[in-house]
């Protein structure tokens, strides 16, 4: 793992006095998914519920999470009434995160007391940003929650667990120890979905001052490129044909540059653009995605790897949060709307059927009319296929939350009307020019009715098709003959 920039953090882990079950955990993860050592039959043969909240890079830790419990034959459950260890992955980014997370807790309560006075076990671990952030403030205000662990924290769950269940009191792991997490969760995944997720990079530097994530999860910090092709091969092997690259600053990664003829930089590094270069070689893998992006790291290599990497699909998430100057400046994003309208400009020269999707923050403190309307002309000028927008909203401990001039609640929620409703109509015209062509779509499940699948066109847009079965995880041609409000339907061309 090599750090891009930064400082790793604090550490405020507890010594473990469990080596073992690290080593156990090594040995699993070369003979993937063979019966545990004794040593652990403490967590033995019981379920888990995961619930996920916010971003795909928590969906990405709870699924390594799920991993790692499978190997010591945790089975996964729909509900938590079903399980022997419940795990509240939480999101910080949104308003309230520990209120809601306090509240979750409390619908747990009565199951916990219920296990108790059965004499059986009901294991609460809270993990995420949230936990991070907490800290040991989440075990203090909650007694029920057992285990306590950050997002860099995740590779020790089963260590904790034992841990737990010796000694029954409450285990708190809020490290920051990237490095450590990747290098112990390895590179095997367990069998994926045809459409699967990786983790790249974890952390940022930008310190946008209405966000939480620099202190939530760190420092840039970039996966060496073995380690990201070994599981990209794993993901593949495992029955993925489509790969998303993850990262709270994904086009930050950097890494030495490997061999085979990809040009590096001057620096001798590689950047997002090459490593898309070097992945699409591999075998089976029909599509690449990245996310989440930031308009400073969008280099010249990465924008013309759209141009010449056939398997990266016409599709790029940039959030921009505002069209105003002032209110960039404001929120230190470090860049400009005439940049990123550049970047728009460019991206498209290089691949005219790329479509964008982007971020948006309304009534950010100092916002005014203007700035508003400076972000209605940015989104009117690009013209996206798909945003989000919210109202900006504070954030403890963030520079933007004591700013004096915020901007009454009232008068975001008619600013955030509006830009949704202008958002909303360009991605129904966008679903709408997508009637009569023939998309490829990579079928991921069954749909809701008896013989329809459902699948993802290289816009991420939801299509419905009827299809045999047999045509799960194959990407096909498929006529786009109509529009639900959330997706596309579609017959199969070749039918
Ligand atoms: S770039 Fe800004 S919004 Fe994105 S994670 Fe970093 S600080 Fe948060």
């Amino acid at each position: 793992m090599q750090r891009t920039s930064g400082h790793i953090g604090e550490r405020r882990r507890l010594a473990s006095p469990y080596p073992l079950g690290i080593v156990a955990a090594q040995a699993l993860r070369r003979r993937r998914f063979q019966p545990p050592p004794s040593q652990l039959a403490e967590i033995m043969a019981k379920s888990v519920y995961i619930r996920t909240y916010g971003c795909q890079m928590n969906a990405y830790d709870s699924a390594r999470m799920a991993e790692q419990l499978g190997l010591y034959d945790y089975r996964e459950v729909d509900e938590p009434e079903a399980a022997d260890l419940v795990i509240l992955n939480t999101c910080h980014i949104r308003e309230k995160a520990a209120e809601k997370l306090y509240s979750d807790l409390g619908r747990l309560r009565p199951l916990k007391r219920e296990r108790e006075e059965a004499g059986r076990d009901f294991v609460v671990a809270v993990a995420g940003c949230v936990a991070q952030a907490e800290g040991d403030g989440v075990a203090a205000r909650a007694d029920l929650v057992d285990l306590v662990i950050g997002p860099q924290a995740i590779h020790r769950l089963p260590e904790m667990l034992a841990r737990n269940a010796r000694a029954r009191g409450q285990e708190i792991d809020v490290d920051f120890a990237p490095v450590e997490k990747f290098d112990r969760l390895g590179p095997e995944r367990a069998p994926s979905a045809p459409s699967a997720f990786l983790t790249i990079q974890e952390g940022c530097d930008k310190f946008c001052t209405f966000c939480v994530v620099p202190y939530t999860r760190g420092a840039e910090v970039s996966r060496p490129i073995a380690a990201i092709e070994a599981e990209a091969r794993s993901l593949i092997e495992g029955g993925a044909r489509e790969i998303t690259l993850l990262g709270q600053n994904v086009n930050a990664w950097r890494a030495p540059a490997a061999t085979r003829g990809i040009r590096a930089n001057r620096d001798g590094s590689w950047g997002l653009g090459q490593l898309c270069r070097h992945l699409a070689r591999l075998d089976r893998l029909e599509r690449l995605r990245f996310t989440t992006s930031h308009p400073r790291d969008m280099d010249d290599d990465l924008i013309d790897a759209f141009a010449s990497v056939e398997v990266l699909m016409p599709f790029l998430h940039l959030p921009a949060q505002s069209g105003s100057d002032a209110v960039l400046a404001a929120m230190n994003r470090g860049h400009t709307s005439k940049h990123y309208l550049g970047l728009v400009a460019r991206l498209r020269a290089a691949r005219p059927d790329i479509a964008l999707s982007s971020d948006f923050i309304i009534g950010f403190p100092t916002e005014t009319v203007s700035d508003y309307r400076a972000t209605l002309g940015l989104v009117e000028e690009v013209g996206f296929a798909a945003a989000y927008s919210f109202k900006y909203s504070r954030r403890p401990g963030t520079p933007a939350a004591a700013a004096p001039k915020q901007v009454p609640e009232d008068e975001k929620d008619r600013r955030l009307a509006d830009l949704q409703s202008l958002i909303e109509r360009q991605r129904k015209a966008f679903n709408a020019r997508q009637i009569g062509r023939a998309l490829p779509v990579l079928f991921e499940k069954a749909g809701r009715h008896a013989g329809q699948l459902v699948g993802r066109s290289p816009y991420l847009q939801s299509v419905h098709a009827e299809a045999p079965d047999s045509m799960l995880g194959r990407i096909a041609p498929v006529t786009i003959v109509g529009l639900t409000p959330n997706a596309l339907a579609g017959r199969l061309a070749a039918a």
